[in-house]
């Protein structure tokens, strides 16, 4: 077929591609150009000058020996991590316990690439992180939408029921869970990881991207005698540095050794394991934002209430309101005003992620004139 320009017009489903790709369209939340973008779960704040700074020092040296590879194990990279993790839980992490890449993404499908697969099958309890779901599709894994209850939490009875039946490979839990909010109690991630083991056994994977932000403690020390279990941390979001690409994870040893069979040798570059190292050596100022953006979260939590939203209980940086009749309609409502907020394709509900005051207040503002637009024509 010839188009208009003369090109023969040849799209992605006249190529080849496996059949779970068929039809399929790319991950991405709109990265538009509005003043205020509240919508990918990011920190509000640029990097802190001496960090930049030591970033560049750390890079500077990392560049005189880009003409060899990079440490193939991080291990200077996962030694800190794994004291971030011990310091911060209070549960002692190794480093082989401890295992690195480019974002929890990456991390996630190496864990898919070696625990899931053709013939394989892993759940998640929805809506939550649509990741968990793609990544399984490019992975050949075949994926279970496990259910919630009606105001999001798990519907543990469900859920056991669903890990019976199914007998999944991998079992996903998100908490604090996005894009709902809420934190999932330590004693349902037990339940799932004994529901899971008794059906399979299958490997858990806790993902902890926003547990910073969360009242409740990580779920770190349930590692404990537990090596089906793996909690997936990122530094995309309380550490405020997503453009850095860097997530990890913790589990028994056994786990590392295994994601290294799938994992591309030299996959973490020197300049990415240089700039971590700078990152974590200013953790404290970094998650020092941590607590400003908590309490901006619970001021918009009150602000959204007062106006007459719907919220879900956030333990998060972001925060799931509602309902509308039409969210897509108010998402458009809202960016009309500048503001760009995350459709996550739950029916009725939005998100919006805690962003610095101004920003903040501009939302806030943004959504009461759509409250009194929608009062007024109803
Ligand atoms: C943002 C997010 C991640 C982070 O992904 P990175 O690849 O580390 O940026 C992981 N899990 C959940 C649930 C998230 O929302």
């Amino acid at each position: 077929m010839e188009g208009a320009d003369g090109q023969v017009s040849f799209e992605i489903d006249d190529l080849p591609v496996r059949d779970e790709l068929r039809g399929k369209s790319p991950y991405g939340a709109p990265q538009l150009d509005v003043p205020v973008r509240l919508n990918t779960n990011e920190n509000p704040y640029p990097l802190p000058e001496p960090l930049v700074e030591r970033i560049a020092e750390r890079v500077r040296e990392a560049a005189r020996n880009l003409n060899r590879y990079p440490d193939r194990d991080a291990v200077e990279l996962r030694t800190g991590l794994a004291r971030y993790l011990t310091k911060s839980s209070g549960y002692p992490v190794g480093v082989d316990n401890v295992w690195a890449a480019n974002g929890s993404n990456e991390v996630i499908q190496q864990l898919l690439q070696t625990f899931g697969g053709p013939g394989r099958t892993a759940i998640g309890f929805e809506p939550s992180y649509s990741m968990h779901t793609l990544i399984a599709r490019s992975t050949g894994t075949g994926w279970i939408s496990g259910p919630r209850a009606e105001d999001f939490t798990i519907d543990l009875p469900a859920a056991e029921k669903a890990i019976a039946e199914h007998r999944p490979d991998v079992v996903f839990v998100t908490t604090p869970n996005n894009p709902t909010g809420n934190t999932v109690p330590a004693e349902t991630v037990l339940a799932l990881y004994e529901a899971a083991q008794a059906a399979k056994p299958s490997m858990v994977i806790v993902d902890e991207a926003y547990v910073e932000f969360s009242h409740g403690a990580s779920l770190l020390p349930l590692l404990d005698g537990r090596p089906h279990l793996v909690v997936s941390r990122t530094m995309s979001k309380a550490f405020g540095a997503a453009g850095l690409r860097l997530g990890y994870l913790a589990a028994h040893p056994a786990v590392v050794d295994a994601v290294q069979l799938v994992r591309l040798p030299y996959h973490l570059s020197a300049v990415t394991q240089a700039t971590a190292l700078a990152a974590l050596e200013h953790t404290d100022t970094l998650l020092g934002y941590v607590e400003q953006l908590k309490s901006e979260r619970d001021r918009l939590v009150a602000e959204l209430r007062a106006t007459g939203y719907e919220v879900t209980e956030s333990d998060a940086n972001f925060i799931q309101f509602g309902r509308f009749e039409d969210s897509h309609t108010a998402w458009q409502r809202i960016l009309d005003r500048g503001v760009l907020v995350r459709d996550n394709g739950v029916p009725g509900w939005l998100r919006v992620t805690a962003g610095t005051p101004a920003e903040n207040d501009a939302f806030l503002d943004a959504v009461r004139e759509l409250k009194k637009e929608q009062e007024q024509s109803t």
